[in-house]
């Protein structure tokens, strides 16, 4: 009895979810919505096994198609980035570039990264931040310098940064480019033989930006200069949740051991097949999704600055990723207003801007708001959907009438229920509900 409810309660709460995010807009940066496909191998057996080590060297039994699967996704993936080493394994960004780390410097060395106020993330921060570089790998870290009318790093200064640290002696052993809030290309042609020069490896930090670059819709990082790139394949490059690294052939041996037994034990091996499909489908549909998510975003931000909303970057064209920042302290904080909007069926999360700390806001109460069109998009949304976002996203933020905000989002997310660019048109969300049907009929 109680077994049965305690399976019907959970099941119920999944639906629920399903349901809300099908009545809302979701905007969060980081988030995507996956294709039929993924989610038919997510769920299949290949997530109860066990499969240590590289295919083909495994020190389990049963791994026959899974070692199949695995050199799958690996091939795919040279192919989509054009990297002569791939590794699928990592079980999130996070995790890949801790790989990364251990891969290739010791504790008590420096990485060069961004801070979290200029777009850095928690895996490349200091261990006072409980960043995993610093509180896991032990490592120092310092920061880019960064130029906020231009919302990037400065290359001069940060020259000058890298060539005093290592006059200094600091052992620096790794610069990580890329970032969390990533609106523009970052400059690593311009900084890549710096970095080679002072003895550390340019790396590039790519767990937002992996399908834009997948899609030749952004920067190109290992053509730039970068030496190994990280990345979630869950953002914008819209797989299941998951990390991999690709490189250069040379560091193919230190980050393979670093992945296993250095960091994991087993990976996960529904997610490398999902991985594989997520691959396979952008190299079909990659270059028309991420071009179209980038036109999106361009008209989001244009479309919110015009109705009089404080977007950052202006002064650039807005944005060059899938991410539009909106500095939201004429609203109160970007806390309120992430409480407010999710009230009214818009989720989208709080992000502290450049200058925040200095004004006294932290990240529980930071100055902006990162909006992200990566899910819409793979909803089917265009420009003219585009226009309506930011036009219920400016009532949302001067109304207090929730009712009036949800019907304008019921009203637009009606003919946006499908997963487009994807091998087969499916329903986004509603996974739950039907799995349950079919077990209750068995
Ligand atoms: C999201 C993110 C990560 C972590 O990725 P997970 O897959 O969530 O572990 C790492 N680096 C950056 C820049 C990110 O934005």
């Amino acid at each position: 009895m109680s077994e049965s409810s305690d399976y019907k309660k959970i099941i119920s709460l999944v639906s629920q979810h399903e349901k809300w995010f099908s009545e809302s807009l979701p905007l969060v940066a980081s988030e995507n919505v996956a294709s039929r496909g993924v989610r038919e191998v997510l769920s299949s057996d290949l997530g109860q096994r066990y499969a240590e080590g590289w295919p083909g060297e495994r020190v389990y039994a049963g791994c026959k198609y899974i070692d199949q699967i695995e050199l799958s996704a690996i091939d795919l993936a040279k192919r989509l980035f054009k990297a002569e080493f791939v590794d699928v394994r990592p079980v999130s960004g996070a995790c890949a570039n801790l790989a990364v780390y251990s891969a290739i410097s010791d504790p008590g060395d420096t990485l060069m990264a961004l801070s979290i106020p200029n777009g850095g993330h928690v895996s490349a921060a200091k261990k006072e931040f409980s960043g995993t570089a610093g509180l896991v790998h032990g490592l120092q870290i310092e920061y880019f310098a960064f130029d906020k009318a231009s919302m990037n790093i400065d290359v001069d200064e940060s020259k000058k940064k890298l060539r005093a640290l290592r006059a200094e002696g600091r052992r620096l052993k790794i610069v990580m480019f890329g970032g969390s809030l990533l609106l523009f290309p970052q400059p690593v042609r311009e900084l890549s033989e710096v970095v080679r020069e002072i003895g550390a490896v340019p790396c590039y930090d790519a767990a937002h930006v992996a399908g834009l670059i997948a899609g030749g819709q952004f920067q190109d990082p290992l053509r730039e200069g970068a030496h190994l790139m990280t990345f979630s394949t869950h953002k914008t490059l819209f797989g299941p949740q998951g990390g991999a690294i690709v490189a250069k052939a040379e560091y193919g041996d230190s980050i393979k051991k670093a992945v296993f037994p250095g960091t994991s034990s087993n990976h996960h091996l529904h997610n490398v097949a999902a991985k594989a499909m997520t691959f396979a489908e952008f190299l079909k549909y990659g270059k028309a999704y991420a071009s179209d998510v980038t036109k999106n975003a361009v008209v989001l931000a244009e479309r919110l600055s015009e109705l009089g909303e404080n977007v950052v970057g202006e002064n650039m064209g807005f944005t060059k990723s899938h991410q539009v920042a909106l500095d939201v302290t004429r609203y109160g904080d970007g806390g309120s207003v992430e409480k407010k909007l999710e009230s009214m069926n818009i989720i989208a999360n709080r992000q502290l801007l450049p200058g925040d700390l200095a004004a006294g806001r932290h990240y529980t109460n930071p100055g902006g708001v990162r909006l992200g069109v990566s899910e819409l998009t793979r909803l089917g949304m265009k420009k003219n959907d585009m226009q309506e976002v930011a036009e219920i996203l400016h009532l949302a933020l001067r109304t207090e009438k929730v009712a009036e905000v949800k019907k304008r989002v019921l009203s637009l997310r009606k003919s946006h229920q499908k997963v487009h660019y994807s091998f087969k048109t499916s329903a986004a969300y509603f996974y739950a509900q039907t799995g349950a049907k079919s077990v209750s009929s068995s």
